[in-house]
This record gives C-alpha cells, structure tokens and sequence, in this order.
C-alpha cells in the first residue's frame, strides 16, 4: 500500500509517500518514506499567517507533484516485477490462454500511483490548513482513492511509536506550537501534562526575536549554549503541567540587563529541558510504562534528548528519539499514520473532511491500534 501524505500546518509545505510494503519489507526508513519539503522562511520577526499561507499556496503543488512523481515511479516498477512474475508463471502454464501482458500494462497505467491522500488537518495556523485541505480533496477526488484527515500531534507521537517498535509509550511532544506529554487510555491519547501558555519552541524563538536573531531559534540556543554558564531562571512545574512565560520574561530581562546572552541559553535550556524531563519522568511513573518517544521539532536538540535518555536510563526505561526528518514539521509522519488509518477504515467524506485549527490529540478517536501490521 502506498499513501500519499501532505503537511502544512505552519511553516513546512511537504508531501510524502509511504510505501507500508517496502517497510514490510524490511527497507530503511528513507527507502520506506519519500519526503519532500519546502520550508517558509520569515525576513524577518517569527512566523506571519498570511505570509505562511502564501508560501503554502505556491509551494504545495511543488512539492506534491515531486512527491508523486516518486510514487508513479514506484508503481512502474511493481508492475514491471508484477509482469515479469505473471510471464514467468505463464511460460511455466501448461495450459489457459497467455495472457496479453503489453494490454494489461496498459490499463494498470491508469491506475492512481497512491491508495489514499493523508492531509493534517490540524492543529495549526488556518490559512495554511485551508490551502493543504483543499489540495488533498482535490487530489483524492481527481486520483478517486479516499481521503484521510490527520491530527498533526498524533502523527508527532505516531511516527515515534513507527520507527520504535514500541506498543504503548508515552510521547512528550516538544514541537513549536505546542508542548505537552500524551499516553493511551481507552481509544484515546490522553493529555497527562501540557503547556500551560506558548508552545516550548515558539517559547525559544520568542526570546531569540527579542535578542535579534533570525527564525528559528532553536538551533542558536543550542549553538549558543555551548558556550555557556548558568545563571538563576524561573523554573515552573505544576504537577505535569508547566509554563513557559516566566522564565521567557526573565530571560529578556538578564540580556537587557547585559547577562552574556550564551549564559541565557545555557540556562535557558538546562531550565526548560529539565522541566519537561521531571514531567516525562512523572508520566513514565504515573502510566507504568518503560517507553517514553520523542516528537517534535525541538526534539532535535541533543541536550533535551541526552537529558531524556539519562533519566530512562535511571529508571530502567526505554528513550527513543526519531531521526530529525520525522522529529520537525515533515509529511512523513502524515504519510505513516494516514496508512494506518485508511488500513482501519478510518476515512473521510468530503463534505466532513473541514481543517481544524484547534484539534486536540485528545479528540481523536484511535482506530488503528487493533489492525496494525506488527
Ligand atoms: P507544531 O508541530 O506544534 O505545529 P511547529 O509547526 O512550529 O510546531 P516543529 O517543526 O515541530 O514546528 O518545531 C519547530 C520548532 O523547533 C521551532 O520553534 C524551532 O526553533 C525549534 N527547533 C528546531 N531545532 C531546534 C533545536 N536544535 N533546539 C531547540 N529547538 C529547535
């Protein structure tokens, strides 16, 4: 089965095409997932919705022709392995009439190049999900293969669980918009900690604008912090929520003051990673569970997954961290969980198929995890 995954939630215009036989087969995750992406790069300031929008609109066909091309190349060579097979077993027929290979090519060369279109349909910034909603029902009603309408955190999580191999972890989803932990419950994700205002990344990147340097900010502090030494930042956890607007204000604040702005990013990473780390580790013990995944975009820091990695290691529990290219905004994980959930059934109707700026992981029903592929 091949699904064709389109992603637009914010700053990444990217489709994908995930081939559930190739990775049956055992080929690697780059073989198994095609990704092609486009990334919104503001001038200046953090990311404007319309301007996002804009770049969606130009970049999405781009990258899902690319995308599709991929997928046409891979249905001609299955028919090609197919013809060679049904010519081998006809040579080997001792009687019925030969079949017309030439013909039956032929006619397979209509057949659409994926079995479904997978699009997020949310959480996210409305302008973007509208032009990605419209060009995934496009796309399903022009190829006639159904259509299957993502959560964006869920695929965060899911891909984690993918390339894992893990049954129930716990994800800690540290993407820009948002930040909160999330394990399975009767059906559903359920959302044992959060954010209790901006998202972790956004969170960083506000305090990058503020110091003058470019989007995103993430990858500066990380760079930036290696140079630094720790000074005094709010840290701010109740129970397994947590909240980043404190010590954000206060790191403005020392750079105004004149604090090494490396010494700001040293802290402000100790202090928000190890945050998230307390509450990872009080959802491991709350759950029982002894696998924690990792999702999202500032999961690509190496000192937020080193701390993680330590703190499974204390507990006797299992840490994994995607590959970058499933970690940020990526049509990947949209590809992979829009497989498992047409395989359940689990598609829409055009006229129910709107975006949702707002979709909780929490809303979604989980169909998929009784018809899995192990
Ligand atoms: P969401 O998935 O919640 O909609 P998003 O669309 O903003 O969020 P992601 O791709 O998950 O996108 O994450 C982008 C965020 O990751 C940005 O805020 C960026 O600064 C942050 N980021 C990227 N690399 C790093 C890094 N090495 N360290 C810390 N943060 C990082």
């Amino acid at each position: 089965m091949r699904v064709l995954g389109i992603e637009g939630t914010a700053w990444a215009a990217s489709a994908a095409v995930y081939d559930s036989d190739a990775d049956a087969d055992g080929a690697s995750s780059s073989e198994a997932v095609f990704i092609e992406s486009d990334a919104y790069e503001p001038d200046s300031g953090g990311i404007h919705p319309r301007e996002a929008a804009e770049h969606m609109h130009e970049a999405i066909p781009r990258v899902v022709e690319t995308a599709l091309e991929h997928a046409r190349d891979l249905q001609e060579a299955a028919d090609e392995r197919e013809a060679r097979a049904s010519g081998d077993s006809n040579a080997d027929a001792a009687s019925g009439p030969p079949i017309d290979v030439d013909e039956r090519c032929s006619s397979d060369q209509q057949a659409a190049p994926v079995d479904a279109v997978a699009f997020s349909r949310g959480p996210g910034l409305g302008p973007c999900l509208r032009i990605v909603g419209t060009a995934a029902r496009a796309l399903s009603q022009a190829l006639e293969v159904p259509l299957v309408g993502v959560n964006h955190m869920v695929a965060h999580l899911e891909i984690g669980r993918h390339t894992s191999g893990f049954d129930s972890p716990v994800c800690l989803n540290a993407s820009g918009a948002n930040a909160h932990l999330l394990s399975y419950r009767n059906g559903r994700y359920r959302v044992l900690g959060e954010t209790m205002d901006t998202g972790v990344g956004n969170a960083i990147d506000k305090f990058t604008r503020h110091v003058g340097w470019s989007h995103p900010g993430g990858p500066k502090v990380e760079a930036a912090a290696e140079d630094g030494e720790y000074v005094d930042l709010p840290y701010v956890v109740k129970g397994m929520d947590f909240s980043f607007s404190g010590i954000m204000s206060a790191a403005k604040q020392q750079y105004d003051k004149g604090v090494a702005v490396e010494d700001i990013c040293y802290s402000l990473q100790e202090n928000i990673f190890a945050m998230l780390t307390e509450v990872a580790e009080r959802a491991l013990s709350l759950t029982g569970s002894d696998e924690l995944v990792l999702g999202g975009g500032v999961g690509q820091n190496a000192r937020l997954r080193e701390m993680l990695a330590e703190m499974c290691d204390q507990r006797g529990a299992e840490f994994h961290a995607p590959d970058p290219r499933f970690l940020r905004d990526n049509a990947g994980m949209i590809a992979v969980l829009g497989a498992k959930m047409y395989e359940a059934g689990d598609t829409l109707e055009i006229e129910d198929s709107r975006v949702n700026p707002d979709f909780r992981p929490d809303q979604v029903p989980v169909t998929w995890r009784g018809s899995e592929r192990s």
